[in-house]
Formats: C-alpha cells, structure tokens, sequence
C-alpha cells in the first residue's frame, strides 16, 4: 500500500485535527474525508495494517508455546492489568498495553482496571461487536428518575445515524419490534442450537416480557455489494476476532472506516503522537491544534487545525482535556463547569447463574459463533423495581461439555481419557450486562506529581460501586437463576458481585461519561451536538460525552453521534461559524 500518508512534521492547517483512531476516531475520519474537508488523523500507537499486522490470527493454541497463556513473571511484570481482559493472549497481546509504560494511580480499595488498546485501530481491533441501539427508555432515564442530567437529544435526533453507521459497518441481528431496544439495519443473524431454541420457547411462554433473541454483532453474515467494495468478505464464523480478522469479517478501523478515509485522499496520519494538549487561541476563544510527544524521540511538535474532535477514548480524551490548561481554563480546556473527569460510568458485569440441561443427550452442534443468545432489558420499564433504579440485559448460551472442560477436573488413566472422549452434559449460562447511575464521585483527575515515561501526567482514577450496584447484582444473579430453573435447568449456580475486589470497576471496558453532554453549560461539557460549549470548534465523540450509560454496550452509540457530530461541524464551518 502507499504510505505517503503517514506524516511526522508538517506546517499545513488542516481542515480538521482527529485525535484517536479506534472506533470513533476511525468514524470522524472517514465522514469528515469524505465531506471533503483535510484531515490529519493523530494517534499515540503504533501503525497497524490490515491483514499484515495480525500475527496471532489464525495460530491455534496448540503452535503456542503455553497453549495461548503466556509466560507468568512476563505477566506479571508488563501485563498485570491487562491480563484482566477476557480477550488478552499470547496471540492478542500485542493489541494490549504494556502496563508498565502506561500507569495511573487509584486509591486504596478502589480498583480499576484500565483496559487499552493505544495502536492505529485503538480497540476496534478488540471489541467484541456487539451492537444494540439506545432507545427513548435510555435518553429519557436521567429525567425519569432524576439520577443524572437529562441527554439533550432524544432517539429521534439518532435515529438516522445509527442506521448510516450500521449500513456501513454491517450489523447482524433479527427485526424484533421491543420498544426498549430499536432494530438496526440488519444483516441476517446468527443461529441458535437446538437447546437454545427450545429454552427461548420455554421461556418465552413463561415470561412474555423477556424475549430471547440472537446477539446482535458488527459482523458480515452476508456482506452487501459496498462491504465488499471495501474488500470485506462474510464471516467463517471462526470466533477469533480480537487477534485480527484478514477476511475484514468484522467491524474495525482497518477494515472499514480507515480504507473509506483514506480513498478520498484528503486523510494524513501521524502514529506515536501522543497528544499532550489541546492550544487554545484566548483572542478567538478556539482550540487551534495540539501539541504532541513523539512517542519514539520524545521530540514535541504542534499540528494545526480549523477544528479538534477527540476522540482518544473516554479516559484519554479526559486526560488530554485536563491536561489542556490555560488562563482562561485553569482546570483543563471547556472545563467551566467543573464537571469534566466526574460521572465516570461503567457496566456491571459478572452476576448471573448457570445451570445443567438435561434431555438434549442426543444433540450436539459443530462449529463456533461470535455473539450468544441475548435477553433485552425488562427491568424498570412499566413497572418500579423495589430495590434499585435502571435496567440490564441478560446473555449467554448453551453449550455441551467436551474435552476442553475435563482440563479443570480430577482424574487420570484409562478410564478418565474414556471419559473425555464422550460429550458430557450442555449448560446453559446466562449473565448480566447492567446500567448503572452517574455519581459525581466517580471521577477521574490529573496526579498532581505523577508522570508516564513520556512526561505525561498520570490519570487517577477513583470510582467505586454504590448500593444500587450492588441491588442490581444480586436481581441479575436470581432473574438468571428464575429464568434458567423456568428453562428446566438443574443444579443452578448463582454469581453475584458483591465488593469493588470481586471485579474491579473499568474491567467491563465500557468506561464513560467525563465530559458528558448536557443542556446547561453549567453542569454539562458538551452540547447536543458533541460541541463543548465553552470552545465552539472542540468536539468529542467518544465515551466521554455519554450523559447516562444504558444497559447496552456502547460502541453503536459512539458511532452514530461521531457521524452526527461531523455532519454538523462540518456544516457550521462551511457556515463561517468555527
Ligand atoms: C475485549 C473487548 C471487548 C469489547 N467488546 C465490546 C462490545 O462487544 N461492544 C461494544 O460496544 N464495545 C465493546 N468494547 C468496548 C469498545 O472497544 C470501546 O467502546 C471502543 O473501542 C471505544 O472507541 P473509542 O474510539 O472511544 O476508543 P478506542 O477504540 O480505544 O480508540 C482510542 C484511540 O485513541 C488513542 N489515544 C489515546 N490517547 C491518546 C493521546 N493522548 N494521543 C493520541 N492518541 C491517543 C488510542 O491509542 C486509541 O487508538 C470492548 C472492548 C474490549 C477491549
Ligand atoms: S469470526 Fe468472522 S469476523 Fe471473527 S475472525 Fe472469524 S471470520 Fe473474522
């Protein structure tokens, strides 16, 4: 491929500086592009090309030398934080951070693990694709119950985005009609087994306002004719997506919104740019660029821009705000109202239940798939719940012993290999996915001494789970347990999350709402149009702008309010208003 578009220095003021190339920083790139405007596109990590640079893909445990763990003291030096992740290997490490080279501090008792991906294509390397629509349940919950401020854009404002975006992208899945959660642009979906079908029906009848449908996922299950203009082909439903996917099967940056920008010659990159801070122009109140490290000299340069979107993932984009500081912004650039850093959000995860099926001994299924069965949210939607405020949604799938289960069991010999040879019973799991409230507590801030090895200022970060949380939890683990004894499972076993140390808050990896939007300028950083209302040419579209954070994973959402953000921005500088 021709790389005249990697640049190091350059004097030119670009139309538009994107700071982050992972999901949303992929999306500003490709609609401001293609709108016409010249973009430069400034990424902390390294250069990652699509089908090159996947060196696990396709390498299967048994070629690794620890069958896909990694040697221990490596781990424990470099990826002690990472190692968290459920997707993190020996062949995906290299899409992880070392956390060596990437440091902030929490208090004592108050985990929180920082998941990263800083390379070109961020997480959209990593991310697990399920996608799902917010409804007016969501953007109408902060008024509802009063937790929060009210989202200044209702579905109606995104509607037609997050059709755009999933046109695009390609999203699998099944027209539905449930209010709480709105039907994409669909591509066709995934399917059950056999068990799985006959518990949907089981519990379907039992309850008739919990419906299970199939996950809904950013993969081509049947590419359209512009999927594979843009050189992606269907799914081989191979479920390795997080070390790197040739076929361009799914949704990244690699295989979709970066080849669109780039084919209308107006994108440059700058990769190891690690953004110290946005400039500030007092005489025209307008950021005019940023200010960078180049992460390999440490030498510093500045871009310029007519307008910034961050879109460094909602805890960069935090960073580099507060570390934007100027006369007029003591606190960090746009921060007038004192809220930026506060109402960190994640989800909770990690409750459910899983129990035995009996009577499928006949059945058994081949192959992989990657999404899973997929119960929307039912709680606190017609009727209060007594103990907590908001909602979740439930997933998870039935599958049948083999082999790969008798690793964590006793035995040897003759008769334990016989064993392993046969499929044992199928197990049905179902676990949470859940909202939780923004607090002001929750929040992140700059380290007063603290650098990284790049100087720049370290991140601490203090959040911690409240009651609500933890009510939630334990509603998730016995609605689990309700809904599998309905299906007719035995031996149910419950997991409930009861304490900041049985899963550390950030490991759900959905981090968000530290420069939430908002309509008062007072207790909000952004307007309805991801435009912080302090400095009229600064946008940010990533997870930062969230005002609450639903119960669905949030990607989806990203997108659609970056390609919104560009449409207007772009529209208010062709007007001379930025
Ligand atoms: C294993 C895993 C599974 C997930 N599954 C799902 C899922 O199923 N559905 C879902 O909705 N979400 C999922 N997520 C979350 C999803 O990946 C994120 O919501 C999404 O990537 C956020 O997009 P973003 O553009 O804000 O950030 P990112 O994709 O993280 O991109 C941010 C980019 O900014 C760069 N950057 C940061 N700081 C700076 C700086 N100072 N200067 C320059 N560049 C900087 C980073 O290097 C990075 O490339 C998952 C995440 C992981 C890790
Ligand atoms: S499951 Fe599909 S998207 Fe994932 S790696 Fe395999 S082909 Fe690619």
């Amino acid at each position: 491929m021709d790389k005249n578009f990697y640049i190091k220095k350059s004097a030119q003021v670009f139309d538009a500086i994107v700071v982050g190339s992972g999901i949303t920083g992929g999306w500003a790139a490709k609609e401001l592009t293609e709108k016409g405007l010249k973009v430069l596109m400034v990424e902390r990590g390294k250069p990652v090309e699509h089908r090159q640079d996947y060196p696990g893909e396709g390498v299967q445990a048994w070629k690794l030398p620890f069958r896909n763990a990694m040697n221990y003291q490596l781990v424990e030096d470099q990826y002690y934080i990472q190692r968290q992740c459920y997707a993190f290997g020996d062949s995906s490490k290299q899409f992880f951070m070392n956390d060596r080279d990437y440091p902030y501090s929490t208090p004592e008792g108050k985990p929180f693990s920082w998941i990263r991906g800083n390379q070109l294509g961020g997480k959209s390397l990593l991310w697990a694709r399920q996608s799902y629509r917010l409804s007016d349940y969501d953007f109408n919950a902060n008024l509802a119950d009063g937790h929060g401020v009210d989202w200044p854009i209702r579905y109606k404002d995104l509607e037609q985005w997050y059709s755009y975006v999933e046109r695009h992208a390609g999203i699998s899945g099944s027209k539905e009609n449930i209010p709480v959660l709105p039907d994409s642009e669909f591509l066709p979906p995934f399917e059950f087994n056999n068990v799985e079908l006959a518990l949907k029906k089981k519990i379907e009848a039992k309850f008739p306002d919990r419906k299970m449908i199939m996950g809904r996922c950013a993969h081509l299950t049947q590419p359209a004719p512009h999927h594979l203009e843009q050189g992606r082909l269907q799914c081989q439903a191979r479920n390795e997506c997080h070390k790197g996917c040739s076929f361009g099967a799914n949704f990244s940056t690699q295989s979709s919104t970066l080849p669109a920008a780039l084919k209308t010659n107006n994108l440059s990159i700058a990769t190891n740019a690690i953004v110290h801070s946005v400039i500030y122009d007092p005489k025209t109140n307008r950021a005019k660029g940023v200010r960078i490290i180049d992460s390999e000299t440490m030498e510093t340069r500045e871009y310029f821009g007519k307008m910034v979107f961050l879109c460094a993932s909602t805890l960069g984009t935090t960073q580099i705000m507060l570390n934007s500081i100027s006369e007029r912004f003591p606190t960090g650039i746009a921060n007038s109202s004192g809220v930026l850093g506060h109402y960190l959000m994640d989800h909770l995860y990690g409750s459910g239940a899983v129990g035995r099926i009996d009577g499928f001994e006949d059945e058994y299924y081949s192959g992989r798939r990657p999404t899973a069965p997929y119960i929307p949210n039912f709680r606190n939607v017609k009727e209060k719940h007594p103990n907590f405020f908001r909602g979740y949604s439930l997933s998870g799938s039935a599958s049948r012993e083999n082999w790969g289960s008798f690793a964590k069991k006793d035995g040897f010999g003759a008769d334990f290999k016989k064993q392993i040879q046969n499929a044992g019973s199928w197990y049905f799991s179902l676990h949470g996915s859940g909202e939780m409230l923004p607090r002001y507590d929750n929040q992140v801030s700059l380290h007063p001494t603290l650098k990284d090895k790049w100087g720049m200022p370290q991140l601490h970060i203090e959040a911690s789970f409240t009651e609500n949380d933890y009510k939630m939890n334990e509603d998730i683990a016995n609605t689990a347990a309700e809904i599998l004894e309905a299906a007719g499972a035995k031996d149910i076993v419950k997991h409930v999350i009861r304490r900041n140390e049985d899963r550390p808050f950030g490991l759900s990896i959905h981090e968000m709402g530290t420069a939430r939007m908002g309509r008062d300028p007072k207790t909000s950083v952004l307007n309805g149009n991801n435009q912080t209302h302090d400095v009229p040419n600064l946008f940010v579209t990533d997870g930062a702008c969230m005002t609450s954070n639903a119960w669905q994973n949030p990607s989806l959402t990203y997108m659609a309010i970056t390609a919104r953000a560009c449409d207007f921005a772009v529209k208010q500088l062709k007007l001379g208003k930025i």
